[in-house]
């Protein structure tokens, strides 16, 4: 057994844990945990824990249903909301393996990792930074009712007595009691909707970090008596909720996409991660916006990107390159605008990097900035500017996605057809639905 896991054994006693929960995310992006008693963990750490696959989404088939937990002990927190100055509960997130003690090819967080390790092949270490957007509710809303925003506030308004900044307080302090930091964090556009960005960190922690963000805000939510969504379009009239990622690569300490006196500091790496990107964007739409909702933030303008294009300082483009500082050196990066809050990051995170990878293995040049507004253009000028649209809805994307060699590979064939499978039954189900927008347009006319 390692230092870390020796640490975990010692800090069991010590905090007195009565239960450790072992967390992991089934392929649509869900936590799940089970928990187990402390005695259990030094076997966890030597053998893993085994559970039944079979009913964990896109985990199994049923022939190789047995499988192993084996936590990851450079995760262990104690879990603040369920550890006042009695007996803890602390978590761990774990890598799932096969009786055989080989990885599961159906753990995204295994994929993340693989693809992580073809970008370290290559001398890589890919850093993300998130900004977090969701909306705080009053309750959670019955059946086919809209939810009730906790405010009528907008951007960075700082309002007396708000229910959003005691929210936002008191989310921050729990992420930061369990080792999460966060930058910055405000009253987003729309009524309610509150963003907090997380530190920048290596991919596979601010995946993790992801996952125990979204059950924190829940939690804390839970406990103002109030209901938080990362619904990426809850109302049709207010923004969407996104979750614009920085992204960089580093070759040791050294910031790979920053390069003194090129075009907005950009190396020729930045340049082709970039074009990368965008070439495949319309295969990552899956992974990055895999919800029908999904298509519904990004059709209005309001700031999340309906092109592919990039710019620098541009809202209206799909990668935007920021220029707060003149002299950006180690900082340098580049905003992706994309992703959603309801996606599984391990997976967005692996197909944005295996994007950008093929953009560098293949020379891609990067095309022409786009300096307009997108939105305000017409069909025409966008054409005229080789500015091609990004799927318009989950069925184009599926349709996208199913003749990607790019995802295939990333994704593994198990997480790649469950995936499309899933979806598919998801657009299925959606298309026969009768809405209120049929039936409020119809039923008085004809
Ligand atoms: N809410 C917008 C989106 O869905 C982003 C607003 C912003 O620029 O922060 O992407
Ligand atoms: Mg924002
Ligand atoms: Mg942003």
């Amino acid at each position: 057994m390692g230092k870390q896991e020796d640490f975990v054994l010692r800090a069991l006693e010590e905090r007195d844990v009565r239960f450790v929960r072992l967390w992991f995310t089934d392929v649509l992006g869900s936590l799940k945990s089970v928990a187990v008693a402390p005695a259990e963990l030094e076997g966890a750490f030597e053998e893993g824990i085994g559970f039944d696959g079979s009913s964990i989404e896109g985990f199994a088939r049923v022939f190789e249903s047995d499988m192993l937990l084996k936590p990851d002990a450079g995760t262990f927190q104690i879990l603040p909301w369920r550890s006042g100055d009695g007996p803890a509960t602390a978590r761990m997130f774990c890598d799932i393996e096969l009786p055989d003690g080989s990885p599961s090819y159906a753990d995204p967080r295994h994929v993340l990792k693989r693809t992580l390790g073809k970008a370290a092949d290559q001398g890589f270490t890919f850093y993300t930074h998130p900004e977090i957007e969701f909306y705080l509710f009053k309750d959670l809303p019955g059946a086919g009712a809209e939810p009730v925003p906790v405010d009528r506030s907008g951007f960075f308004d700082h309002t007396a007595q708000s229910q959003g900044a005691d929210f936002r307080r008191e989310a921050i302090t729990m992420l930061e009691a369990m080792g999460i930091s966060v930058e910055f964090s405000h009253h987003e556009n729309g009524p309610g909707q509150q963003e907090i960005d997380l530190r920048y960190a290596d991919a596979l922690s601010t995946a993790d970090n992801i996952m125990t963000f979204r059950t924190v805000v829940r939690e804390v939510a839970l406990s103002q008596g109030i209901w938080a969504s990362f619904m990426p379009k809850p109302f049709t009239t207010h923004p969407g909720s996104g979750m614009h990622t920085h992204v960089s690569l580093f070759e040791g300490d050294e910031n790979a996409f920053y390069e003194a006196g090129s075009q907005y500091q950009l190396s020729q790496t930045a340049r082709r991660f970039i074009a990368g990107v965008l070439v495949h964007a319309p295969e990552l739409s899956i992974v990055t916006n895999q919800w029908v909702n999904s298509y519904k933030r990004m059709m209005f303008g309001g700031e999340a990107p309906s092109y592919i294009c990039w710019g620098h300082n541009n809202r209206s483009a799909m990668i935007r390159v920021p220029m707060y500082k003149p002299n950006k050196g180690q900082s340098t990066r580049v905003e992706l605008r994309t992703i959603d809050p309801a996606c599984n990051p391990y997976l967005a995170y692996a197909a944005v990097l295996a994007a950008g990878m093929k953009g560098i293995e293949g020379g891609y040049d990067l095309p022409r900035e786009a300096e307009d507004d997108v939105w305000s253009l017409s069909e025409r000028e966008r054409s005229a500017l080789d500015i091609t649209p990004l799927p318009k809805n989950l069925n184009d994307a599926i349709a996208i996605a199913e003749e990607s060699e790019l995802l295939a590979e990333t994704l593994g064939e198990q997480v790649f057809d469950f995936l499309l499978r899933n979806k598919r039954a998801e657009w299925d189900e959606y298309r026969g639905q009768v809405s209120a927008f049929e039936r409020d347009r119809m039923l008085p006319v004809i």
